[in-house]
């Protein structure tokens, strides 16, 4: 049908080399916690700027042992944006608090310090423990005034930054890496397939406090911890944790891919350029989701927001046509604050922010191996679909 392969929404990049470290870790000694672990790890908070980084087996233990390392519980509050993958939501949900659901601005699908102050003041008093914003699509939620709104509520920040590995933003004190460190307290990361750089499944957290890193990596393998000096089969518990480990092998793909990450940030800069040269003519009923002036991303998605209503389209019909062209898209994300779980849990919410991004967002493919002539082909199929041609 298509006039090509069929072009995912994303999809991994492995290479020769990705496939090398990988059947090297699996001749060596330690298939789990090996030194291809740490190696990982060193890598990766070098790569943003982190003074730590625990790695763990995915984004979404990343997020559960950044709650339990915080020490949120019972009793707390966690304020997420609505517009997010469901885990964003559910590590609130794992270690009993509660959730508050922010509303996002409707063009950049990102929390603002507006929408968080509005959730806070119907949320009411109580403890708020942490503020989760997502840099949806890469770009990079206005971390400077979240913090500032944050810290008047007693709550630090965490970035679930699985889209914004790469990206950077510059708050007026230079132009500094996701993940650093400078504004919030620990940062999550994924390396699911889609995702910027892929290991299958697994995750990372950075942070700047070497006691949270120390938790962190207790945490994730039971809560054992080992002293320098001690008998050598000696370890001791102090607090239950998981096994959430990333394995030595997945770490030797992970290190193999960090290494890509500047040419992969290269592609993904050039293909959203030329998205957005072909894009143009599409105004004002197609546009791309809008980058905040502070944010330089290296995007993950490429969502575009289309006003079927003013179309007289379906977005259904749009999916199917662009489907049977080869053309893969997905909507990112249904509002979390909807889904029946939390409906029963909260009652029906009014955010009006997730219901305009949710009517109108659709993200094509985005990918490293991408063809320049891939975002034609799939720019002309949606115009075709929408009647815009
Ligand atoms: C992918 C993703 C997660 C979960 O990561 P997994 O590795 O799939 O568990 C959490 N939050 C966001 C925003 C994500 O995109």
């Amino acid at each position: 049908m298509g006039a090509g392969p069929f072009l995912p929404y994303g999809r991994q990049d492995i290479d020769a080399d990705d496939i090398a470290a990988v059947v090297e870790a699996l001749g060596a000694d330690f298939l789990t916690t090996g030194p291809r672990v740490e190696a990982f790890e060193q890598a990766f908070a070098a790569a943003v700027g982190a003074p730590h980084a625990v790695a763990c087996a995915n984004g979404t233990a990343a997020l559960h042992l950044s709650m339990l390392a915080l020490g949120i519980g019972p009793g707390d509050r966690v304020a997420v944006p609505s517009v997010t993958f469901l885990a964003t939501a559910n590590c609130a949900r794992f270690v009993g608090a509660e959730v508050i659901f922010t509303d996002v601005d409707p063009d950049t699908g990102l929390m603002t310090p507006a929408t968080l102050a509005e959730a806070l003041e119907r949320a009411g008093p109580g403890p708020v423990r942490a503020v989760l914003p997502v840099h949806l699509r890469g770009d990079v939620a206005d971390l400077a005034g979240l913090a500032r709104i944050a810290r008047q509520a007693g709550a630090v920040l965490v970035e679930d930054a699985p889209h914004a590995l790469g990206s950077r933003a510059d708050f007026g004190d230079g132009d500094q890496p996701v993940g650093n460190g400078r504004w919030s307290r620990a940062a999550t990361f994924s390396f699911h397939p889609v995702k910027t750089i892929a290991t299958g499944e697994g995750g990372m957290v950075t942070t700047a406090d070497a006691d949270v890193a120390a938790r962190l990596r207790r945490l994730r393998s039971h809560g054992m911890e080992r002293t320098p000096g001690a008998d050598p089969w000696l370890y001791e518990m102090r607090e239950p944790g998981f096994n959430y480990r990333l394995p030595d092998i997945l770490c030797a793909l992970g290190q193999s891919q960090l290494k890509r990450l500047p040419a992969f940030a290269t592609r993904r800069r050039a293909l959203a350029a030329r998205y957005a040269d072909a894009l143009a003519p599409l105004a004002p009923h197609v546009r791309l989701a809008t980058t905040p002036g502070w944010s330089r991303p290296v995007l993950h998605l490429l969502t575009v927001l289309i006003d079927f209503e003013a179309l007289g389209r379906g977005r259904r019909p749009v999916v199917e046509a662009l489907a049977a062209e080869g053309i893969g898209t997905q909507v990112h994300y249904i509002p979390v604050h909807a889904q029946p779980y939390y409906v029963g849990r909260y009652g029906p919410l009014d955010l009006p922010g997730a219901a305009a991004w949710y009517r109108r967002c659709l993200s094509l493919p985005l990918f490293p191996a991408m063809a320049d002539a891939d975002v034609d082909r799939v720019v002309a199929a949606l115009s075709r679909a929408l009647g815009l041609d």
